[in-house]
């Protein structure tokens, strides 16, 4: 596996190059400012946007916005395409690829779309992904502290001989090859990311569901779950440890009571179960596109309002669990004391 650091790239092949941002929502606004930070000249960044607050945002830190996406990406070398995943392939397809010019660099943040061939791009193009693994504020929060964040990189499709080091510029000039970038693929980042999200996720909420029924059974309180589960944010604090210290190793800081029966009781599950569910998802669900085609149908649905809104129905459903109902009725009581005490009532 290959890293690659700032002394790997030339922000100079920037120089030249008009750089169209089509979005300048969470990704689209931290990377735009720290590329025109790196160097690029001002008017050669377009910010594509609806008029909307996001447009009115950018005009307010003083990039050229065009609301005409089709003549945004006309006249680009480079384009990121930095709006939702499931908004990607419609703008692209329709609007983008008709006008793009010969040799134009896609820049894609996540696998998703590209891996799953959701983008018609021409062969003569370049497509890159330049995918950080933190928040936008993040990128642009590290860049401004003049550290690098953890960024996969890699080059899809070589339509001009030089989409590689073209990629490597733009992970340096967005601030990612001072901390190291990963040299990735989409495929590999899709499914990481996919099965974090559809194996990997489920399961943690699906144990702590089941955890916080067993011990409401045996007597425990709502607030005390709520607060011992994940309340008291003692979870956030073990990744945090997790990431400093070491997956294991973490461990030390916890009691030796806690250690011994974690440890132990880690080590006598044999997991042959999980693993087969694990397998299943990433190659049945995740690999072989079922979830992508499945997820393609109901995109548009996830627009709507109300119950007619597939995302609405699920957490609709969530409200059933009894982890839910509980957290309710804790968050609830709460409100009720702090309403009190601003009321200056016992
Ligand atoms: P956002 O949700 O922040 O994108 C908002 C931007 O997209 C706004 O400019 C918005 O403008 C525009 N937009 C939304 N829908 C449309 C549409 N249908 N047509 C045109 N413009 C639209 O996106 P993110 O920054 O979160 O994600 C961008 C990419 O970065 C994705 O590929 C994502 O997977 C990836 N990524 C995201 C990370 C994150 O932490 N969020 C981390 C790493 C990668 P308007 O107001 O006009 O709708």
């Amino acid at each position: 596996m290959d890293s690659y650091y700032d002394a790997d790239a030339d922000t100079g092949l920037l120089a030249d190059k008009t750089i169209t941002f089509i979005g300048f929502g969470n990704q689209g606004s931290a990377q735009a400012e720290n590329i025109r930070d790196s160097g690029v000249a001002n008017d050669r960044i377009i910010i594509a946007n609806r008029d909307d607050r996001y447009a009115d945002e950018a005009k307010s830190k003083g990039f050229n916005v065009e609301p005409d996406f089709s003549k945004a990406a006309s006249l680009a070398d480079i384009i990121f395409l930095l709006i939702p995943d499931q908004a990607q392939p419609r703008l692209f397809n329709e609007i983008i690829v008709p006008v793009l010019r010969k040799n134009a660099t896609i820049v894609v943040a996540s696998g998703y779309n590209v891996f799953f061939g959701l983008l018609k791009v021409p062969p003569s193009n370049n497509v890159v992904m330049v995918a950080p693994r933190m928040m936008g504020s993040s990128v642009r929060s590290l860049y401004q502290k003049g550290r690098g964040f953890p960024c996969f990189v890699s080059t899809e499709q070589d339509g001009t001989g030089d989409a590689h080091a073209i990629a490597l510029a733009i992970s340096k000039a967005i601030g990612a090859t001072k901390a190291g970038a990963i040299e990735s693929s989409v495929r590999e980042e899709t499914a990481m990311d996919l099965f974090a999200e559809q194996a990997l996720w489920p399961n943690i909420i699906a144990l702590f569901r089941e955890g916080f029924s067993v011990l409401k059974d045996a007597g425990c309180s709502d607030e005390a779950l709520c607060y011992e589960m994940w309340m008291s944010k003692e979870p956030a604090e073990i990744f945090e440890a997790a990431a400093d210290d070491g997956f294991v190793q973490q461990l030390k800081r916890h009691s030796v009571v806690s250690q011994y029966g974690q440890l132990s009781g880690a080590l006598a599950l044999d997991g042959t179960g999980i693993r087969e569910h694990f397998r299943n998802i990433l190659h049945n669900q995740i690999l072989n596109g079922k979830f992508c085609e499945k997820f393609s149908q109901i995109e548009g649905e996830l627009e709507l309002e109300g119950s007619a809104n597939p995302l609405n129905q699920l957490y609709s459903r969530s409200k059933e669990m009894e982890l839910v109902k509980a957290e309710a009725r804790v968050r609830e009581r709460l409100a009720q004391l702090r309403r009190d005490a601003a009321e200056g009532s016992p």
